[in-house]
């Protein structure tokens, strides 16, 4: 149990829609209060999820959602309009996740772009964040991310395996970088340089459950109560307390996600 003055944490990316965690909800919830984990943020992969998601966020004051198709989902299409109007729900407090990927699919994907496109579109015309993906194609996501003038309603940018330049660019742009479990892991070497150099108020923190379990716990079904090892590899890299990680990535949660929230962070 963290001790009552702990800050506490967010899981600003997690997919508790997932099979993964069919009937263990109570079980997540009571993990994340043993860390102090007070919110987290669901997140939509397709829309076909997406009551899901949104369920979640509608029965739980500490669970958000989002809106959004995954770049690794092909075979759905969505407009402008239909996004927009599904973000403007108040438990939805962000587009995404959106973005381009190359590493899962090959061939023409013309339509990742097209539809990253209409992602940021979207969340230009309900103005909320984006939550960004992207994998093997950071020039493009760059690129697209300033055609579309993506920096007017800014958001996180997921770094999964990015370097120090792409987030540079990123940050310049106005957006946070997100880090999960990957820069616990022995060879995240550049990840952990990206760690150290990224402003403390631009800063998040995730597990993409049930993804990409953090160190101890590798290769397990991921949880946001592990939430904490990301923060704590944080702040061991900046050299800096576990309370601090957790005071800055909350206060930069709930500002670009949830603005009008007040729970006592200052
Ligand atoms: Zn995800």
């Amino acid at each position: 149990m963290m001790p009552p003055s702990f800050p506490g944490l967010v899981d600003s990316h997690c997919h508790l829609d997932f099979p993964e965690f069919e009937g263990k909800l109570g079980e997540v919830r009571e993990e994340m209060r043993m860390n102090g984990v007070t919110h987290a943020l669901c997140i939509s992969v397709e829309l076909a999820g997406f009551p899901k998601v949104l369920g979640l966020a509608e029965a739980h004051d500490n669970f958000f959602a989002s809106v959004g198709i995954h770049p690794d989902h092909e075979a759905e299409p969505v407009s402008v309009p239909r996004l927009a109007e599904l973000a403007r729900h108040p438990r939805v407090v962000a587009i995404g996740e959106t973005g381009l990927d190359y590493h899962r699919l090959s061939g023409d994907l013309g339509w990742q772009r097209e539809r990253f496109r209409a992602h940021i579109r979207a969340a230009r015309e309900c103005g909320k964040p984006l939550v960004i993906h992207t994998r093997d194609a950071s020039e493009d996501t760059l690129r697209i991310m300033r055609e579309e003038g993506a920096g007017r309603v800014g958001g996180v940018v997921d770094c999964l395996t990015e370097t120090r330049e792409v987030a540079e660019v990123a940050l310049a742009l106005g957006f946070h970088i997100s880090f999960s479990g990957i820069v616990t892991f022995k060879n995240a070497g550049p990840l952990k340089d990206v760690a150290r150099a990224v402003p403390l108020d631009r800063l998040l923190v995730e597990t993409d459950s049930p993804y990409l379990a953090p160190v101890p716990h590798r290769g397990k079904t991921n949880r946001p109560g592990l939430v904490r090892h990301v923060a704590e590899e944080v702040a061991r890299l900046r050299g800096i307390t576990l309370e601090a990680v957790a005071e800055a990535t909350s206060r930069n949660f709930f500002r670009l996600f949830v603005p009008g929230f007040s729970s006592g962070i200052t």
